[in-house]
């Protein structure tokens, strides 16, 4: 799991771009930081739960979808994990299938479910209504609004970064988005970017991401909620009135598992001292084709990957700008209080 550390950034540098630009939404990005990061990872990756159990010690191991052969933590055995609800189990990989495209609307839908994809050009107008309807009826004040824009961010940002949607040009050792470069993307993002331009507190700043509530507006934009609003006048298909109390659930159990997830990441990205400069973690290394750190980071470079940060950054700020013209509303929670959302 790696999705957290690229995410947040996404979201981090949007919100900079933001200011930059004096878009409106700017003040309340800043003012519910954690709650909009929080958007920014965990408004689509509903799979951030265990993927399995370690037998020996009992502990929860893993990242939800993603094979698990032996325990990190004993080099054991591990059992499936799955989630309990109403008398029933659901493993990661029925959750991800059942939940995962109403999250990524673009692209996360089944084969069974594609007819259901938001076509790049009507994701302003998905993001807008739903928007619209949490200040319309579900009680959201600006927290609410600034983790749909978060979620915004995930969406655009998976989309290029996974080549979804094109206009991104990055080619990182060997490709835009791949098994080899994950743990580079993840490293220079941590380190360079993060810590050394941005003088970023991981520490603290995950740990308030995965501090914050679920948003019930968080069921209304999956539509797994009644359909009604400005949201189902629009997209009238694939509502799952059913699946709201698994959904539920599901959110629960995200908020939950980020916190260990959280704390995983920053002992695996730790860095440590050699003798020819800073080293990251030997399995990162062997991910990574046998690149040491200072390799990863001229290889980086190299790609210009800062600055593919920066397009990812801007294009979601054009989304942003989209919203903002067809819910003009949201420009006006930024100057007032609002109430917690319900
Ligand atoms: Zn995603």
């Amino acid at each position: 799991m790696s999705g957290l550390i690229g995410h947040t950034m996404y979201g981090i540098l949007a919100r900079h771009e933001a200011r930059a630009r004096g878009l409106p939404i700017a003040g309340l990005l800043a003012r519910h930081d954690a709650t909009y990061l929080c958007g920014a990872y965990l408004g689509c990756d509903i799979q951030t739960m265990p993927e399995a159990v370690c037998v020996d010690t009992g502990r929860e191991v893993g990242f939800g979808t993603v094979p698990v052969e032996r325990s990190p933590i004993t080099g054991g055995a591990v059992r499936p994990w799955s989630l309990a609800f109403d008398g029933r189990e659901y493993r990661p990989r029925a959750l991800h299938d059942r939940f995962y495209g109403r999250a990524h609307l673009i692209f996360g839908w089944t084969a069974a479910e594609r007819q259901h994809a938001v076509p790049w050009d009507h994701l302003a107008d998905y993001v807008a209504a739903t928007i619209g309807d949490a200040i319309d009826f579900l009680g959201a004040g600006g927290r609410s609004i600034a983790y749909l824009f978060g979620w915004l961010v995930h969406i655009v940002g998976d989309s290029l970064i996974k080549s979804q949607h094109p206009g991104l040009r990055l080619h990182l050792v060997d490709g835009t988005y791949t098994p080899t470069n994950r743990p580079i993307q993840d490293l220079v993002t941590f380190h360079e970017v993060g810590r050394a331009e941005l003088g970023l507190d991981w520490e603290r700043t995950l740990g308030a991401l995965a501090a914050t509530p679920v948003e019930p507006a968080q069921l209304h934009a999956m539509r797994v909620a009644r359909p009604r609003g400005a949201l189902a006048a629009i997209f009238p298909n694939a509502w799952a009135p059913g699946d709201e109390a698994l959904a539920r659930c599901v959110l629960a159990e995200n908020r939950r598992y980020l916190a260990p997830c959280a704390e995983r990441l920053l002992d695996e990205y730790r860095l440590t001292d050699g003798p020819d400069g800073p080293m990251c973690d030997a399995t990162l290394s062997r991910l990574a084709g046998g690149l040491t750190y200072r390799q990863m980071v001229a290889a980086a470079e190299q790609a210009h990957f800062r600055d593919a940060l920066d397009f990812i950054a801007h294009e979601t700020v054009d989304l942003f700008e989209q919203v903002l013209d067809r819910e003009p509303r949201v420009a006006g929670l930024d100057a007032t209080s609002h109430p917690a959302a319900r």
